[in-house]
């Protein structure tokens, strides 16, 4: 398929704003693809070139592409520039300069799907000296070759935002359109993604057979999309919803995926990101453990022997960073408190209900530092309470209840799991929000450079993000210095391009951090555009800034429609 019946297609998206026109468009394309094509599509709709675990980064930033811009259309790079601060996105620039080309390329081919991402991928790779002038040589060549239509979205690509609105459902329910022209087969196509987090490899299989798709199976080394748990307030409320159920402690660690097979093991973070690196520790432990093949979820962190207390996560994430794995390792050991299985020798288990799961876990846990998280059957409220105080007293978080019948529910918030956290009496819960801007410091904190932040949260609809609040309190001085430091080095003249907002920050930032985000009540505000309607979006009263989230991606954080929920909630 050529990259210019794609690049037509993706125009004529951008240009309809209803989730069902855009499926429609998509799906005709994806009738059009072959397996491998639709694989590539659907990365590049992403805007990755591989599932975010593998940690391809496409390595192009703004310089790169304003130079290869320059050097393709022979105007001067001021120009450029120029152009750029005037339209805020580079794809509309190279379109615009590309098409009143000043030197014309001596032979032009026609640029299909496969060799775009192919000079994609080979610009990831690039590395080493004289790397830098081969990324934009690619990308020249790129350009050489391409209409302007098509150099609008290589440019978008290669910067790693495509902007359609376009978000992960819309490509699952195209995908099932092109096959049945309905949505019914979303629901497996979905479970599918939901096993293996790579949305290239789903949309490859599911071309190369539909058929194939109902009975998905878990591979071991393709982490799951992490199951997620809803709120409830009080022991009373969790006994209502769920009747007779588990609680265990809600332990505030890091949050791991082990995957094992023979010798190997691999661990994975709550955003997919392959972590064994950090963890030499815990593969030590799971390397003698019985099981051939198993993939086990749990929870990491440090426990400290004099005090006899766990360390935070922030505290467990400080002493490694302070003191070097290896020595961390020693002084601070890590322990695993595993809560859930998804895979034992070769049975998928993600479909068992809970209580037939965790039997599965004890049938081979603990072993040394690798523990079962505490859990209770319970079946009226008193005894929820007395494991909530015992958390509590543990300097826990809080608990987790699990309706025993539930199956796991890879990638879904549902009340399978429900969280009481000491934090719900008194005030309300968090959310994680992305930096999307940042204020210069005024008065007392003219001296930091900075004021404050600009924070959004994640529709997963349009793939976009929306601002919900301007966040001026809770900094300490250090925090406040080191925020300048890093948001500094990514600050930008534009908004970034798939930012809806009305608030405008002095400066902007590439969504990229995490931050934890308290605050009293949600209301609608005209500054703010989550979840917007009628001109007003849900805004955070009085945030105040809890602490910074390097576990989280940015794609991770709150979303729109649990704003939606926890405003009902709140
Ligand atoms: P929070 O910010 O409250 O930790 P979250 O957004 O990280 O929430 P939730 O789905 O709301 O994720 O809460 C589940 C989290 O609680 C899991 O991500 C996991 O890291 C942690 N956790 C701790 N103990 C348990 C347990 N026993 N069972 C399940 N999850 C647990």
């Amino acid at each position: 398929m050529l990259f210019g019946e794609v690049a037509k297609a993706f125009d004529q998206i951008e240009q309809k704003s209803g989730r069902l026109e855009m499926t429609d468009l998509l799906a005709r394309l994806f009738e059009k693809t072959t397996p491998e094509e639709a694989e590539r599509v659907s990365y590049i709709i992403q805007g990755e070139l591989r599932p975010p675990y593998e940690g391809v980064d496409l390595g192009m930033g703004e310089k790169f592409v304003l130079e290869a811009i320059h050097q393709a259309s022979g105007y001067p790079y001021s120009q450029v520039e120029k152009d750029f601060e005037k339209e805020g996105d580079l794809g509309i620039v190279a379109e615009k300069l590309l098409s009143n080309k000043r030197q014309q390329s001596l032979f032009t081919s026609p640029l299909s799907v496969v060799s775009v991402y192919n000079s994609m991928f080979k610009i990831s790779r690039a590395a080493g000296a004289g790397s830098q002038d081969m990324k934009i040589k690619r990308l020249v060549e790129l350009y050489n070759n391409a209409s302007p239509l098509e150099a609008r979205y290589i440019t978008r690509f290669a910067l790693g935002q495509l902007r359609l609105g376009v978000g992960d459902p819309t490509i699952l329910d195209a995908l099932s359109v092109s096959h049945v022209g309905d949505k019914s087969l979303r629901e497996s196509i979905e479970r599918a993604y939901n096993l293996c987090s790579d949305i290239g490899y789903v949309a490859r299989a599911f071309k190369e057979d539909p058929k194939k798709i109902a009975d998905f199976k878990i591979e071991v080394f393709k982490p799951i999309m992490p199951a997620l748990a809803e709120r409830l307030r009080t022991s009373e409320e969790i006994i209502a919803k769920l009747g007779k159920c588990a609680v265990e402690y809600k332990y505030d660690g890091f949050r791991i995926a082990v995957h094992k097979r023979d010798n190997r093991v691999e661990i994975y973070s709550r955003r997919l990101e392959k972590m064994t690196h950090m963890f030499p520790d815990v593969v030590k432990a799971v390397e003698s453990l019985p099981p051939k093949e198993v993939i086990f979820e749990g929870e990491a962190l440090a426990y400290n022997e004099e005090e006899k207390r766990f360390y935070s996560f922030q505290e467990t994430m400080h002493r490694r960073r302070k003191y070097g794995l290896e020595e961390a390792s020693e002084k601070y050991p890590l322990y695993v408190f595993a809560f859930d299985i998804h895979y034992l020798e070769g049975e998928d288990c993600t479909q068992l209900p809970y209580a037939e799961r965790r039997k599965k876990l004890e049938s081979f846990l603990p072993q040394e530092n690798i523990e079962l998280s505490k859990m209770r059957l319970v079946s009226i409220p008193e005894e929820v309470s007395s494991l909530f105080q015992a958390a509590l007293r543990m300097r826990l978080e809080g608990i987790m209840a699990k309706d025993l019948n539930a199956p796991y529910t890879a990638g879904k918030r549902k009340f399978a799991w429900i969280k009481l956290k000491k934090s719900y009496g008194k005030e309300m819960d968090t959310v994680d929000a992305v930096v999307v801007g940042y204020y210069r410091g005024k008065g007392s904190r003219t001296k930091f450079g900075f004021g404050g932040l600009l924070v959004a949260v994640y529709n997963e609809d349009t793939a976009r993000f929306e601002t919900i609040a301007k966040v001026g309190s809770g900094f300490t001085e250090e925090e406040m210095e080191k925020f300048q430091k890093m948001l500094e080095k990514d600050k930008m003249k534009h908004a970034p391009l798939n930012l809806d907002y009305v608030m405008e920050p002095d400066f902007w930032v590439q969504p990229k951090y995490v931050v934890e985000i308290a605050y009293d009540n949600i209301t609608r505000s005209p500054t703010h555009t989550c979840g917007r309607e009628e001109g007003k979006g849900f805004a955070l009263r009085f945030p105040r800034m809890v602490r910074i989230r390097d576990d989280r991606a940015p794609f991770d954080a709150t979303t729109t429609k649990e704003v939606e929920e926890m405003h009902k909630f709140s």
